[in-house]
């Protein structure tokens, strides 16, 4: 069954299309693997770094703000007079808390020709309290680091500078540009510094121009490649930026919605899932068509051969012949392969059972019947009676009117013995040459010689002129007649010898007549016919 099943064109159809489907979901699989999810995944990282940038393009701007702030108050005549001392009024004029705090500047320092702190004032971290110094030392003295770093900044590079530091309650910006007149002339009489806190207020303001949430933090760590965290659907990113400390970095994270990525990532999901449901319906539908389609009528047409091959009326083979496919074609050709196939078997059959010349039934088909006949007669304790019939002297008809006028007449008492077995319904058969046999079922010895005389009578009427015979100027018979009494057991051959015995008695006799026998081969009758 198994066995027949894996041969089968269904099956067959099943594994090809099982192929192609695994085939196309495995080139569905590898393309989001390989190109759809990286793809996906890259423009998420084009987001990310694209967003990092504009919070860095923003920083930088706003340090290029205070740089310009810086040098607005360096490139003034007053602050030239003052870092010469030519200008005590200056820090009374110029500097008080309020300024500090609205400008959120932490510290404003001024530094003389030789970089040497001249003139410091700020506002002290917690306690946001205003200090003026001349040195950073007393109420002044947690300046002192920024100070330093400042000097270092104006020794490195003298022109101008702007750069980050830790900061003490937050980071903090820095700018320092050189003192020159209004009119941008020098010489260089010494150095301005602001410095700006980054605190919470500022990121604020930061965060509303750049549209993104923005944190800071200091941390110990020198790299500076953004590094990234997916927490659910957010995406922490951050950069590190240097500042004045080697080993002190300022980190700026942001924070991402990853709403857009997992959307599209859901979108291709649907259409991976929804494309590979599409293809097994598709797939299970051209399996449904072919089963519908090639499958069934096959197997109709198969059921349809077996059952001719048997013999067997098939009203299938209509529905199967009217289609106009090429089962219908293949069909067609079939059913009549067939029919000409029964014809031709019908032939053989009417060939085999048939004598050529008279179309009388031959000796194959009467020993068959005979046998069939005597066996009903025994089991329907039925009579039955056989016939022997020979043409006397036949061979001088031959020689005297030649082979082909013997056939002709050979055919013309045929016919008329037919005629006589129709009438009658019994069955008559050429079994030689010039001899014929009749079987009677149901026929009694006595009604079986009246046939008899019968048939011996009909060649007699025919007047088929036989100048050679000695018996008679026409064509003559004998008929040597055998019956079967009720429940009789008796053999084919015995009843059929007592007729020929009844024949040849008869012959003896003197031709043209008809001789009973009764299978105990004791002779019953015997008749002679008188010549016309
Ligand atoms: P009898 O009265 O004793 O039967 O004499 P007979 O001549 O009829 O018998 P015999 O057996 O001597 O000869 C039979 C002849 O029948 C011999 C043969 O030439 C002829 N014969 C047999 N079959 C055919 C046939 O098909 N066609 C023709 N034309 N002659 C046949
Ligand atoms: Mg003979
Ligand atoms: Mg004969």
């Amino acid at each position: 069954m198994l066995r027949h099943f894996s041969r089968s064109l269904r099956f067959q159809f099943l594994i090809a299309l099982s192929g192609v489907l695994l085939l196309a979901l495995g080139s569905l699989g590898a393309l989001s693997k390989w190109f759809i999810f990286p793809a996906l995944h890259k423009e998420e990282q084009g987001i990310i770094d694209q967003e990092l940038k504009r919070i860095e393009r923003s920083l930088v701007l706003a340090q290029q703000e205070l740089l310009v702030q810086a040098r607005d108050w360096a490139n003034w005549d007053d602050t030239y007079e003052f870092v010469q001392g030519n200008y005590p009024r200056y820090a009374d004029v110029n500097f008080s808390p309020e300024m500090l705090k609205e400008m959120r500047y932490q510290l404003i320092a001024f530094f003389a020709a030789d970089g040497s702190p001249y003139f410091l004032s700020g506002l002290v971290p917690h306690t946001g309290q205003f200090a003026s110094c001349a040195q950073p030392s007393g109420e002044c003295d947690w300046m002192a680091p920024y100070i330093d770093t400042m000097q270092r900044s104006i020794k490195d590079n003298p022109d101008q500078q702007s750069f980050l530091v830790p900061g003490i309650s937050s980071p903090a910006m820095v700018a320092i540009t050189p003192i020159l007149r209004t009119d941008g002339t020098g010489p260089n009489v010494g150095w301005l510094a602001k410095m700006r806190l980054m605190d919470e207020q500022w990121i604020a303001q930061w965060e509303t121009l750049t549209g993104l949430p923005i944190a800071i933090e200091r941390l110990p760590a020198p790299q500076r490649e953004p590094s990234i965290r997916i927490e659910g659907d957010t995406i922490h990113a951050q950069h590190l930026l240097p500042t004045s400390v080697p080993d002190m970095s300022i980190a700026i994270g942001t924070q991402l919605n990853r709403t857009h990525y997992l959307a599209s990532l859901d979108t291709i999901r649907y259409v991976l899932i929804w494309t590979a449901c599409l293809m097994l319906f598709v797939i299970g539908f051209v399996l449904w068509l072919m089963e519908r389609i090639i499958l069934t009528p096959l197997k109709a047409l198969s059921v349809f051969a077996r059952q001719a091959s048997k013999q067997d009326t098939n009203l299938d083979a209509q529905s199967l012949c009217r289609r106009g496919d090429e089962i219908g074609m293949l069909a067609r050709s079939f059913d009549q392969q067939l029919t000409r196939q029964r014809e031709l078997n019908a032939e053989l059959l009417n060939l085999s059972t048939h004598d050529a010349l008279t179309g009388l039934p031959n000796r194959r088909l009467f020993d068959q019947q005979l046998k069939d006949a005597i066996q009903e007669a025994v089991a329907l304790s039925q009579p039955l009676a056989v016939m022997m019939l020979d043409v006397d002297h036949f061979k001088l008809f031959n020689d005297h009117y030649g082979h082909q006028m013997g056939d002709e007449c050979l055919r013309k008492v045929s016919r008329a013995l037919q005629r006589v077995a129709n009438d009658h319904g019994f069955l008559i058969a050429r079994t030689g040459g010039e001899e014929f046999s009749a079987l009677l079922p149901g026929t009694s010895a006595d009604s079986a010689r009246q046939i008899g005389l019968l048939l011996h009578r009909t060649v007699d009427q025919l007047k088929l002129p036989h100048r050679a015979s000695p018996v008679s100027a026409y064509v003559t018979i004998c008929v040597g007649v055998s019956s079967l009494a009720d429940s009789t057991d008796i053999l084919p051959c015995s009843l059929m010898s007592t007729a020929d015995q009844a024949l040849y008695s008869a012959k003896a006799a003197g031709r043209h007549q008809v001789m009973v026998f009764t299978p105990s081969l004791d002779p019953v009758h015997m008749h002679e016919t008188p010549h016309e």
